[in-house]
């Protein structure tokens, strides 16, 4: 029997047969439709409520359709939504100025998507390695750590490890350096080789995609000392951990510094307008002149009403502070399931993961099935890591039913 939809006209049979047929095979889904989002929570077509425990890779930190920030985007789109910048507009000088100084940078350059702000650090590394360290002509190197994830154009996953981002999309671009994660030591070895090519060290604070990698306490504050040592720039990419999403406003606040260029992406918008945002202070970002990069998108008013009705968001309901306190929550109460699918439990704020160790071909995937059917939404990264980072709208009581969820879907499923 066809069951009644609820929400939209399409219902989730039909919504997912459409997908596989015309559009490109370049994701593979959770067999889950969702039609409606509200807060931490989604529905499908037919009414089906799930908690959202991935939040959109972190994009959706404000919780589903936030009410300020959905009035900022109607607001505005009724005034103005695109200029270019070839003119001004009355909208992009004072977002400029409340999310430097919201962030504690001299100056931003905005643009639309992670991989962009990531490309657009890459360029700003690499000016500033030639015209302000004195580099070589073609010379300028960047580094990276392994398993890093940045994105998917073609410069991005040239500085990849991972084979499945990178086969047959070869040539790669040259000026590229890569180091194993969370080993300080392997990256003053390659400074102190090459240091003098060496423009930038680029890394996530935690390692997302890679599965919730959490380095040693002490790595970040160590590789930004390397880094001055040698003259080169500490760029952290925070569009997965920044924006409270690890119980800081950036998650490289633990370590006590301030990177020379920061990445900004995901819930930087609240998960409503792709914006993303490269934040340095001016003797960097000044190495950039008029005409030498851009984007049309990259500004528009409507983006940067939005971002600031996001970022206020954050900061108004106190969003970090409730990372950080649920999600000590949320890992006391993961690591108290005895089973022997759970080999570790491991994250930090709201961005958490289990790692499975697979027993009676039960692994991750089956492991992600059955929480879909028990009403919550999450997808494995890397074969055997379940990543769990809700809205950080959800209240503790919303947590606690998410965690019997969870409880029940792991004692249950073997
Ligand atoms: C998602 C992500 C990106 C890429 O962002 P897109 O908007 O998908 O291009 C870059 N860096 C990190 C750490 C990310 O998690």
């Amino acid at each position: 029997m066809q069951e009644k939809i609820l929400y939209g006209n399409v219902g989730s049979q039909l919504a997912m047969e459409l997908e596989e047929k015309y559009g490109a095979h370049n994701y593979h889904p959770l067999p889950v439709v969702i039609a409606k989002g509200k807060g931490a929570k989604v529905w499908d077509p037919e009414g089906k409520e799930y908690y959202d425990f991935l939040s959109a890779y972190s994009a959706v930190n404000q919780g589903h359709c936030h009410p300020k920030i959905i009035n900022a985007l109607i607001d505005q789109a009724k005034i103005l939504t695109l200029t270019s910048r070839a003119f001004f507009n009355n909208k992009l000088g004072e977002y400029e100025k409340f999310l430097t100084q919201f962030f504690g940078y001299d100056m931003v350059l905005p643009m639309n998507t992670g991989a962009e702000a990531v490309e657009t650090a890459m360029k700003i590394s690499r000016k500033w390695g030639y015209e302000k360290k004195g580099i070589a002509s073609n010379k300028a190197t960047i580094v990276f750590a392994e398993g890093n994830f940045h994105g998917r154009t073609l410069a991005v996953i040239s500085a990849s490890t991972d084979p499945v981002c990178r086969e047959n999309f070869g040539p790669f671009l040259p000026g590229i350096e890569k180091i194993p994660y969370n080993d300080p030591h392997s990256l003053e070895m390659i400074l102190q080789k090459k240091g003098e090519e060496i423009c930038a060290f680029v890394v996530e604070p935690i390692q997302g995609e890679a599965g919730v990698f959490v380095p040693d306490e002490d790595y970040i504050k160590k590789c930004y000392e390397i880094c001055k040592k040698y003259n080169v720039l500490f760029v952290a990419d925070e569009v997965q951990t920044g924006i409270a999403r690890t119980g800081r406003m950036l998650c490289c606040d633990y370590a006590g510094i301030k990177p020379d260029i920061v990445i900004l992406g995901k819930a930087i918008s609240g998960g409503v307008l792709p914006v993303s945002a490269v934040l340095a202070n001016q003797e960097i970002m000044l190495v950039i002149k008029p005409g030498e990069h851009g984007s049309t998108f990259g500004g528009f008013p409507l983006a940067c009403t939005v971002a600031q009705a996001a970022l206020e968001v954050i900061k108004e309901e106190n969003l970090t502070e409730n990372a950080e306190k649920l999600g000590e929550i949320f890992r006391a109460e993961l690591k108290k399931i005895d089973s022997p699918l759970i080999e570790t439990v491991r994250g930090k704020g709201l961005l958490n993961a289990i790692v499975i160790k697979p027993q009676n071909n039960i692994g991750a995937w089956e492991v992600c099935l059955k929480l879909k059917e028990n009403g919550l939404l999450a997808k494995p990264t890397h074969q055997h890591i379940i990543r769990f980072a809700p809205p950080l709208v959800i209240t503790e009581e919303q947590l606690m039913e998410a965690i019997a969820i969870i409880k029940k879907t792991i004692l249950n499923i073997l």
